[in-house]
């Protein structure tokens, strides 16, 4: 070994031992008759000093060695003069007797520091100088950890990890797939897995009962911010269940992690129908941190003479606490954020209750102080707040107002990234019209089974109003998982894919082995799929999943490091049986 101990290990009792460290040059300062380095390994850092004790050849090497040097040190553990409290190290330092230039380093493009000068892409391009940052290696170190937490807890539950293919075939339905030519059979292309799903559901026909794996996926979907083309799942399936018994267990597993990583007991976690929470939140994956839930006003507010709440489908608004004194500049601020293309909205109405007990509203002229009375009883008002009103098509002005409901929490400092509300959705709709397309979509994915009470009969008569028996997870405004009970019954998937436009030919070629599987003895059976890289991100109360994946792509799907995706040369294309197409864009 290049060592006897890690840059994070020596302590006051060690003072005397001789040693010998390994690690990164962090800083080095030359104070005329002494030489400090800082050295830096994974577990930290280790203050080492060369003064007139020092051999006058090591100490002029130490002169001389910049950042990111690899060195070895040998030398005495010595309790420092001047301590340093920030550091678990901080009372020791370094005796040198000698030191190895195990490799020097050219000067980093940027400092490893946790403040760095460095932008994003310098830093994705240098990925694995970026990855000797503290910050960025905690991050790693805890996914590390978290992994080992679920792998216990599902091991205890008797859960089997089990290995699905890579190499599958595209279906339909679902994001885009990412496709791989078959150089042995031409013309011909596997798909990377978007999830293991239909192959986890034909474990449970197998058997195998309990399922996990933490696994990679890939979608090839349009990037929007924070999304990966590749990111990695918890994927779970159960046999012999309800949605209650998948509930528990997964509620159980979330809880253990908070427990173990956190020392946080959390309660019985809360839950909501999909309804309620569009309904009350225009989210289904609403930020419970906080209150401010919406009131509907349609009764209060229309048939007076203001035309747009009069012609409105809705009428909504929220209360925010102690906000009454805002200014014309902060209330303008407010309006230009909701008429923003990504909210979308046409305008906001505001009524302040003040101090004094009057109402001052943008819309005055069309309102008595009474009926600004009647409004404030709806949202249970005190004096001093501010009620925030939005009005016209109902999903639209939902969602709209669910926008200004976060900003006015992040504004109130309501939305702090260490408090934890963890809900279920549950009731979700079976499917998705889409008007393009003029045909259904499964809102989850076909396996889905339809909540029993509107099955058979809803699907039937009104297939838009089935729900599905499908739940999902959300921590403080991100869904974290969903999962499903699925459908195990063959004709009950035959109904779903007729509802979804498929003969019985095309759902027997695009899944037929899934379905065939079904007409041996296919238990009932469900299960989750969590989002692994989001859930490390929420751990450590970040915005971004990016710093918690090792390699991480860019907004484009780039990986800046390795400068993929790229051209290849002519012979595998031929290989494949490929031809290139000008691109015209
Ligand atoms: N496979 C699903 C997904 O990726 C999750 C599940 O239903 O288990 O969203």
């Amino acid at each position: 070994m290049l060592r006897t101990h890690t840059c994070g290990e020596l302590r006051i009792a060690d003072c005397g031992k001789e040693v010998v460290l390994s690690g990164w040059v962090q800083k080095s300062r030359n104070l005329g008759s002494m030489n400090f380095i800082d050295l830096r390994d994974r577990y930290g850092i280790t203050q080492i000093v060369c003064d007139d004790k020092t051999d006058k050849a090591v100490y002029e090497l130490a002169k001389t060695l910049s950042r990111e040097y690899v060195l070895q040190v040998k030398g005495t553990v010595r309790e420092r003069s001047s301590k340093n409290t920030k550091i678990p190290t901080g009372e020791i330092e370094i005796e040198v007797k000698d030191i190895t230039v195990l490799n020097p380093s050219k000067i980093p493009p940027f400092t490893i520091e946790d403040n760095t000068d460095g932008g994003d892409e310098l830093r994705m391009k240098y990925r694995y100088l970026d990855l000797r940052r503290n910050c960025v290696k905690n991050n790693i170190e805890l996914r590390h950890r978290l992994a080992m937490m679920i792998r216990n807890y599902m091991n205890a539950e008797h859960f089997l990890e089990i290995e699905t293919p890579f190499l599958i075939r595209s279906t339909p339905e679902g994001a885009r797939d990412f496709v791989v030519p078959s150089r042995m059979n031409p013309n011909q292309f596997y798909a990377l897995p978007q999830s293991p799903q239909q192959y986890k559901q034909l474990l449970m026909v197998s058997g195998f009962d309990r399922y996990f794996q933490i696994v990679k996926c890939f979608r090839d979907e349009d990037l929007r911010a924070d999304r990966q083309p590749e990111f990695t799942q918890i994927d779970c399936e159960m046999s012999f269940v309800e949605q209650e018994d998948v509930l528990q267990m997964f509620e159980g597993l979330i809880k253990h992690l908070f427990k173990q990583e956190k020392g946080l007991e959390l309660g019985t976690f809360q839950r909501m129908t999909w309804n309620d929470a569009m309904k009350y939140y225009g989210s289904d994956k609403p930020d419970l941190r906080f209150d401010m839930k919406f009131v509907e006003l349609n009764e209060e507010l229309q048939g007076k003479d203001f035309k747009v709440f009069n012609d409105a489908e809705l009428v909504v608004g929220i209360c925010a606490k102690g906000c009454a004194e805002y200014t014309r500049k902060q209330l303008d601020e407010l309006t230009d954020f909701v008429k923003r293309p990504q909210v979308g909205a046409n305008g906001l109405v505001y009524i302040k209750y003040n101090n004094d007990g009057t109402f001052k509203s943008s819309v005055d002229k069309f309102y008595t102080q009474e009926d600004f009375e009647k409004v404030a009883s709806k949202f249970s008002a005190e004096k001093g707040d501010l009620m925030l009103i939005m009005a016209g098509k109902a999903m639209k002005t939902r969602t709209s107002l669910c926008a200004l409901r976060l900003e006015m929490g992040s504004r109130l400092g309501l939305r702090n990234p260490f408090d934890y509300s963890v809900l279920w959705i549950t009731d979700f709709p079976l499917l998705e019209w889409n008007e393009e397309d003029n045909r259904f979509y499964a809102m989850h994915h076909p396996f889905t089974a339809p909540n029993p009470e509107d099955y058979p009969q809803l699907l039937e008569t009104d297939p838009g109003k089935v729900r599905a028996n499908a739940y999902d997870l959300v921590i403080n405004g991100t869904e974290v998982g969903g999962g499903s009970i699925r459908i195990h019954d063959r004709e009950m998937q035959l109904k779903m894919f007729e509802t979804l436009g498929f003969t019985e030919e095309s759902a027997k070629q695009q899944f037929g082995f899934l379905m065939q599987a079904f007409e041996y003895g296919a238990p009932p059976h469900g299960g989750i799929a969590f989002g692994f890289d989001r859930l490390c991100s929420i751990f450590a109360g970040a915005d971004s999943i990016r710093d918690f994946i090792a390699f991480p792509k860019n907004n484009s799907g780039r990986d800046l490091m390795a400068d993929a995706p790229n051209v290849i040369s002519d012979e595998q294309l031929e290989e494949l049986y490929l031809s290139l197409k000008p691109v015209n864009k």
